[in-house]
Order: structure tokens, then sequence, then C-alpha cells
């Protein structure tokens, strides 16, 4: 068997492990099992691929790998829980970088002949150039080194159009006429646009829906591996890329669903846009009720059930292992104790179930907000602990908010709600919450792992 052969062989395994290790991931019990199975197949298409000597001298894979490796361990060692979006964000651009190098690298070399290979290094250029600018901006947006909000100017969509418009004239002209202007002249034009189009796509997007765009980027990352696979005939890139790509879509469609939004609605309404006098509105609508965790304490050791709302202070706090520990109290106490978590809590797709899976709470008490909501009215005490926004009864009730539409944990339902929180300061929408001054609801302030430690200690005696 010639080596050719036993390589697409090896790159069929390493592309059966990664699709099933993708649908095992599909459940909380054998996503574990499936994580590994893919990262073996990563493993096994990038040893053939390197024992496949046709690529590069090995001098120079093992200088990038050293480099690679040397910021990787540091920005992986220095990153911290919170800022795993960002870091995820920095990713999808890295990923969108490489393959505009290798669709340039492939374009300066001038080994091709006709325009189906020409037009797979066109979109690895633009695909890499949009993901990887997009992607700083989606960075600075959610590490606030930019404002989070949207960025409106007047004829946004014409200078869009006229973006677009330059950027098929590039296509024609790299495709069918190469002429008009020389090649050189074109990839660097090209990657120029591809640039300014990533600015231009993420900078409109306002921070709160940064969940969406951080999944679409990542879908085009692997669109842009997927179409440099094509340009260096590498068949496992294809399969990966693709596969990357469909599932980034995928999970976009889920955040916008969570949201209650349309991907369009997402990238073109300028979400958060309006003016929001959080002040104002505080003052509005009346005083808060502040509770002591001793009183708190009294109601909890009562309550027949307690639903546990977390959000992304419960991640700031890192309390969720002495969350667990209180679940653990009630439940030895009696009280039926179940988790909701809402799609795009904290700051990354599935932020709460990896911090709860993580103090070993069991998958089978949290629940979805569809499941819950029905029966929000039978819950003794609703404990939201950091969460601000995925609670906020505007998203049902105020047409002019911004979050209008947005599905939410109807905590406003149940019988009693603690808001554990620091502050009376926003969610990371910048909008206040009526929840805080409902009469049922109790302001439980603090950080939440010392509050949740207090409550803990109250009930051990
Ligand atoms: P929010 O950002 O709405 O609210 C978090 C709350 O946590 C704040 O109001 C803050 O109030 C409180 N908090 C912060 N630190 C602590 C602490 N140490 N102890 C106690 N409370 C603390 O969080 P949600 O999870 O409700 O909503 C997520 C938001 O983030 C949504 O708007 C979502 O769209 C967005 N988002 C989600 C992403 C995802 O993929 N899940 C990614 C990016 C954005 P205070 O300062 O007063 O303590």
């Amino acid at each position: 068997m010639n080596t050719e052969i036993l390589v697409n062989l090896a790159y069929i395994g390493s592309s059966i492990l990664f699709i099933v290790g993708l649908k095992m991931l599909g459940s909380p019990d054998t996503a574990r099992r499936g994580n590994l199975l893919s990262s073996s197949g990563m493993l096994l298409a990038v040893l053939i691929t390197l024992l496949d000597q046709n690529i590069i001298d090995y001098r120079y894979i093992a200088g990038g790998l050293l480099a690679g490796s040397i910021v990787g361990y540091f920005a992986a060692t220095k990153v911290k829980m919170t800022s795993m979006p960002e870091m995820v964000a920095i990713f999808n651009g890295f990923g969108g970088i490489a393959s505009l190098l290798v669709g340039s690298a492939e374009f300066i070399s001038g080994v091709f002949d006709n325009p189906a290979f020409l037009g797979a290094i066109f979109l690895t250029v633009l695909i890499g150039g949009v993901t990887f600018t997009g992607s700083i901006i989606a960075y600075g947006k959610l590490s606030e080194v930019i404002s989070g909000k949207p960025y409106l100017y007047k004829g946004q969509q014409f200078v869009n159009g006229l973006l677009l418009l330059a950027i098929v004239i590039i296509g024609i002209n790299m495709l069918f006429i190469q002429g008009f202007i020389s090649s050189e002249q074109t990839l660097i034009l090209l990657i120029a646009l591809a640039f300014i189009l990533g600015v231009l796509f993420v900078i409109p997007i306002g921070g709160a829906d940064m969940p969406v765009v951080i999944a679409l980027l990542n879908s085009f990352s692997g669109l842009a591996a997927c179409a440099a696979g094509f340009v260096i005939l590498n068949n496992v890139l294809i399969v990966a890329g693709a596969l990357v790509g469909a599932s980034g879509l995928i999970l976009t469609n889920i955040m916008c669903k969570a949201m209650n939004r349309s991907l369009a609605n997402v990238l073109f309404s300028g979400f958060g846009a309006a003016p929001d006098a959080s002040d104002d509105a505080a003052q509005e609508q009346g005083e808060v009720k502040p509770i002591s965790a001793e009183d708190a304490y009294l109601i909890l050791e009562a309550a027949t059930s307690v639903l546990i709302v977390p959000g992304y202070g419960m991640a700031v706090a890192q309390a969720q292992h002495t969350v667990r520990e209180l679940g653990e109290l009630l439940e030895e106490n009696g009280t039926e104790v179940k988790y909701a978590i809402h799609p795009v809590a904290g700051r990354m797709p599935g932020h709460m179930n990896v911090l709860l899976a993580e103090a070993n709470v069991s998958y089978d008490v949290l629940v979805e907000p569809e499941d819950v909501n029905p029966i929000m009215d039978t819950v003794d005490v609703c404990m939201v602990i950091g969460a601000n926004d995925v609670v906020n009864p505007d998203a049902k009730e105020n047409e002019g908010s911004p979050i209008y539409g947005m599905p939410i944990i109807e905590v406003d339902n149940s019988k009693t709600v603690f808001v554990l929180k620091r502050s009376m300061a926003s969610g990371f929408a910048g909008i206040q919450n009526p929840l805080f001054f409902k009469s049922n609801t109790r302001m439980l302030f603090g950080d939440a792992k010392e509050t949740v430690s207090t409550l803990v200690s109250e009930f051990k005696g």
C-alpha cells in the first residue's frame, strides 16, 4: 500500500474519531470520553501529517511548535476562569489568521492553474481575515478594552455595501481576469478589505450579543480552515474545518434561540444602543429590601423547594463548591434542590454547566428554563447567585427594554427570591433589573462565596 493511501486511511480514522467524539459531547455522561476521543483524533492527524514529510523542513515545524507552546502555556496559565470567553475569541482569531497565511503563501507560490483553486484561496484569505479582526474586536469588547456599546454611524449600510462590492471585484479579478491589478496588489487589497470587513462586522454589535458573535466567529474560523484544506489539498483539514464550521453555526442558532432573536437581528439591530438611565430607573422603581444571611437561613430552613439560579457573579466569586455544599445541606434538611441553568448565563456557552460539573453537582438536578418556568409558582425560594440579565423581568414585560423578548428564568413568579450580589450594579447588558424591587425579592448583598459560606455555617449550627 503506498504512503498516500495510508495517510488518507489515517485521516479517515481521525475524522471518525472527531465525529464520534462530537456526538458524545452532546450528553454530560459521555462528554469527557468524547473530548478524549476527539483529541486522540487530532493527535493522530497531526502525527500522520508530520510523518508524511511532504510539508516543510522539521526545523521550521519545531520552531513554530516551540514558539506557539510558550505563548500558549503562559496565556493558558495566566487566564482567569472569568476571562475564558476572551481567550476563545483570541483563539478563533488565531485560527483565522493561520488560514489566511496558508492561503496567501499558496497564492504567492503561484502554483495554481484553475479558478476553483483560486476560489479556495480567495475564500481562505477573506474568511480568515474577517475572523481575525472580528475576533480581535470581540476580544476588546469582552475585556472592556473597547466599549461594549454598539457603534453605529450614518451611512453604515452604504459603507458595508461598498466594501462588499469591492471584495466581489477583487474576487473576479483574482479568479478570472488576473491582470487589471497585479497579483500581489490583489492579495494585499483582499487582506486589507477582509480586515476592515471584520472590524465593521463586529463593531456595531453590542457587548450583550458577544456570545452569539463568538459562536459565529468560531464557525468562520472552521470555514476558513476548511477552505485552507482545499488550498493545500489536505482531507483531514477539510473535514475538521467543516465540523467546526457546522457546529459553530448550530451553536449560533442555539444562542439566538436562547435570546429569542434572529441572527439578522443580532448582527444588524445594534442591540443595547438605547440609552439606559440606570440610576433614574433605580429611583423610579422604589426601595429594595435587603436581608441578612442569618434571616435568609431561617427562610431556607423552612423551605420545601429551593431553586438555585447561578450567573456570572458565581463564576467571579468562584462560589460553585460552596453552593454545592449548601445544596447538600438543604437536601439533608429535606428540601428539594434544583439548579436552573440559562443558556447565556455567565460569559461563555455552557459556563454554568462547567462550573457546576467542576463542583460535582449531579446532572440530575440541573433544569432548563422551559422546564421550570411553568411550575415556578410552586417554588418556595429562588436563590439568584450572581445572575442578573437572565432573570430580568423586563425581558417579558417591558417592550422598550433592549432585552425584550429574551427568554428568562422567571424567578419573580416564585414565592420568595433571594438575590446574591455585591451592589445594585447592572449586569452585562448594562440595564437596571426590576426584579430587585419586587415585593417578594430580598437582596443578600455581598460577595456570593462569602454569603453562601455564612449560610452554610448557619446550617452547620
Ligand atoms: P450578568 O452579567 O447579567 O450579571 C452578573 C451579576 O453578578 C452582576 O450584576 C454583578 O453584580 C454580580 N456579581 C459580580 N461579581 C460578584 C460576586 N463576586 N459576588 C456576587 N455577585 C457578583 O450575568 P448573567 O449570568 O445573569 O447574564 C449573562 C450576561 O452575559 C447576558 O447578558 C449574556 O448575554 C452575556 N454574555 C453571555 C455569554 C455566554 O456565552 N454565556 C458571553 C458574553 C456575554 P454586582 O457587581 O453588584 O455584584
